[in-house]
Parts: structure tokens; sequence; C-alpha cells
């Protein structure tokens, strides 16, 4: 993605960080590339015979990367997702 606007993040990150794909539908040129390279993270949207991210998807792997890496348009970017805070410390008796 070429706004910097957006969330991104890479999986330098830590582990601590869950990462999912997201797709530009506004840059997303409906090549295919994504769905054929990782099939298990995209899947076609009806709008235009765009991809989308499925919202089933596994841990970003390497195919997910590789997908990423290959797309024409750069419309594939990660979000990251940070696992909720825990709950504040209940007040002792
Ligand atoms: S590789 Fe990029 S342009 Fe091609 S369908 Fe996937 S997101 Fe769209």
């Amino acid at each position: 993605m070429p706004s910097d606007d957006k969330p991104r993040a890479t999986h330098a990150e830590g582990p601590e960080t869950a990462l999912r794909l997201v797709v530009d539908p506004a840059l997303c040129i409906g090549s295919g590339i994504c769905l054929a390279t990782a099939p298990r993270h995209f899947e076609s949207a009806a709008e235009g015979h765009r991809s989308r991210a499925r919202s089933d998807a596994p841990v970003v792997d390497e195919s997910a990367d590789d997908a990423v890496a290959l797309c024409p348009v750069e419309a594939i970017g990660f979000l990251t997702s940070r696992p909720p805070a825990p709950p504040p410390a209940s007040p002792g008796p």
C-alpha cells in the first residue's frame, strides 16, 4: 500500500503481535495472484472480481508474505491486532 496513513506492520514487531491481512479494494485490480499464491488467506470478492482477505484465514505465514510481495499494485497490507489489555487489578480487601 503506498499510503502511509493506514495501519501496517511486519513480522518484525514481535510474536506477541497478531497480524491479519487486508486488501485495499480501491487498489486491487483483480489479478488473482494472491488467490493463486495463498488461497487459504484470500478469496474472491463479489464486487468487480477483486480479492479480499478471508475472515477465517490462518495465522499469516510464508504464502501470505509471498502474496503481499507479488501483488502488482501493492494492495495488500498487514493490520496489527494486539491482544486486549489485561483487566485492571481488583482492589484488595
Ligand atoms: S494480487 Fe493484488 S491486485 Fe491481484 S487480486 Fe490480489 S490484491 Fe488484487
